[in-house]
């Protein structure tokens, strides 16, 4: 796939990007491994003081930034403009406690001497990311690698080649060192030549069960550490008692931010019975009151990310429709040239409908009708991925309760869904594996190093394993 803009609002090939040479990948390996050396003998401080920089710069060129993404991949403006908020909001946290999160960890051990854990760089980390949040997604990996000292190649999705070489520019002009992050248009080929050079120590995808699957694949082969940020089928729980108006408020909203294109929508509504008719009353309402426009006026809803999305999004529909799904409200064309999708409320989704156990990245609501706590439980569990979901309960207690038994990374309980740098972000199952952000986050990609330090052995008071080895054991006491 080539490296090109297509506004997906009027269709305008706005820019293409030829792909890198292995040449540049060589280079660019070559400088982020020199600048991994040289970021070592750095106080981290520094890096700090450059990374609220970044901030700052990124808050600095909102404006342009915002555009850049918004005509990449038709994000409204507005959101745009709130993502480039985000990114500056994790880079200054982990400017603020990347520090603190790497000090060496004591261990309380019976071993002779001090044991503490060490936090260090690695080396070069590879960097796969999609579309859907050109400059959040690259700012996961960046913050807090970058705090430790690790070096980053990113190769970002085929159709947001703007917005991730205008991110990797003002990284560059916040003083970030040459090679801390450098964008390259590579294939899938070069991403794995990549991986499997030995100077590139972890491997970081966000992105579709496909592009996860192939990309470990290669990071397994050569026992590359790697994190997975994968697909989601979230589901929104509405208890019999939960407070309609925060549901009505909420609902329409976790399924068509960013046009539905996120892997924490509420793709899945699951109701208790006595409130299901209010609900998709008003889900049809909130639906009907949107207005497809251009995503660079602030006062429509925004098309999908390309056209390829919005034919394979459609085929989903039709194959769940001919399965037996009922159109409560849209699967109907907008007339206008750009990629836009009606969104769409199904329900009597049967358990052998596609519908039911793949993910529809798009506005597409699929609602449930359930009869008991359980059985939302058990429906909400009965699904291949596991990132995220929300919980709507007349009691925030109750509802927590309730959220604890959904097998998925994240769960809120009667509020929309948040993304926050002190916040750990990932799934379990088929959503992928590691967490991104926060102190977890933070240790993703480093060597936790183990060093226990001793003025002179002390054969006397050896420990635990080395003792029991000793063919004439001597009395064991515990030693610091
Ligand atoms: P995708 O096709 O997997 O693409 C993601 C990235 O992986 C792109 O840069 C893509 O490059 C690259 N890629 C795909 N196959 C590859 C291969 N064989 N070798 C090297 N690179 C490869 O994902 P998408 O469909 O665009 O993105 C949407 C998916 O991401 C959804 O499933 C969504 O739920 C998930 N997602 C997950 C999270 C999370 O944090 N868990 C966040 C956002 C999105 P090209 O663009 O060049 O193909």
């Amino acid at each position: 796939m080539a490296y090109r803009t297509v506004n997906p609002y009027n269709n305008e090939v706005v820019k293409e990007y030829p792909f890198a040479t292995d040449i540049q990948l060589g280079e660019a390996l070559a400088e982020s491994d020199a600048t991994y050396r040289a970021m070592k003998k750095q106080p981290i401080s520094e890096r700090a003081k450059i990374l609220h920089n970044v901030a700052a710069k990124l808050r600095e060129h909102e404006d342009e930034l915002a555009k850049a993404c918004t005509i990449d991949m038709g994000k409204l403006i507005g959101e745009s403009k709130g993502e480039v908020e985000l990114v500056a909001i994790i880079a200054d946290w982990f400017a603020d406690h990347g520090e603190e999160l790497l000090q060496p960890e004591e261990v309380d051990t019976i071993a002779t001497g001090h044991a503490e854990i060490q936090k260090h760089a690695t080396g070069v980390i590879m960097m796969v990311e999609p579309w859907n949040f050109p400059y959040y997604q690259i700012m996961r990996v960046f913050a807090p690698n970058f705090m430790v000292g690790n070096t980053m190649i990113l190769k970002h999705a085929a159709n947001t080649p703007a917005s991730a070489q205008m991110f990797c520019d003002v990284v560059a002009e916040s003083g970030a060192p040459k090679g801390s992050l450098t964008n390259l248009f590579l294939s899938y080929d070069q991403v794995g030549e990549a991986i499997a050079d030995p100077r590139v120590q972890g491997v970081a995808l966000t992105g579709s069960e496909r592009g996860g699957t192939a990309v470990a694949e290669v990071a397994g082969k050569n026992l590359k550490k790697n994190t997975m940020e994968l697909g989601g089928m979230d589901p929104f729980i509405v208890l019999g008692d939960a407070n309609m108006d925060d549901v009505a408020d909420i609902a329409w909203r976790a399924r068509l931010y960013n046009t539905g294109q996120v892997c924490t929508s509420s793709k899945r509504f699951i109701v208790m019975d006595n409130v299901y008719d209010e609900f998709v009353d008003t889900l049809k309402d909130k639906f009907s009151k949107v207005q497809p426009g251009d995503p660079l006026d602030p006062a429509t809803s925004a098309p999908m990310n390309t056209e390829k999305a919005k034919n394979k999004l459609q085929g989903q529909l039709d194959e769940a429709i001919a399965a037996g799904a009922k159109v409560e409200y849209g699967n109907e064309p907008i007339d206008l040239p750009g990629q836009f999708f009606k969104p769409t409320i199904l329900t009597n989704i049967s358990k052998s409908n596609p519908a039911y156990d793949t993910e529809l990245f798009g506005p597409i609501a699929c609602v449930y009708k359930v009869h008991s706590e359980q059985e939302a439980v058990d429906l909400a569990n009965d699904n291949p991925y596991g990132l995220g979901g929300i919980v709507f309960a007349g009691d925030e207690d109750h509802g927590a309760e309730v959220a604890s038994q959904i097998e998925t990374g994240m769960v809120f309980v009667n509020n929309f869904m948040s993304t926050l740098p002190e916040l750990p972000f990932g799934g379990v199952k088929l959503s992928g594996y590691g967490r991104e952000m926060s102190h977890i986050g933070e240790e993703a990609f480093i060597n936790q190093q183990l060093i226990v330090k001793t003025a002179k052995p002390n054969m006397d008071n050896l420990a635990g394993v080395l003792a029991a080895m000793d063919p004439q054991p001597k009395k064991m006491s515990k030693t610091k």
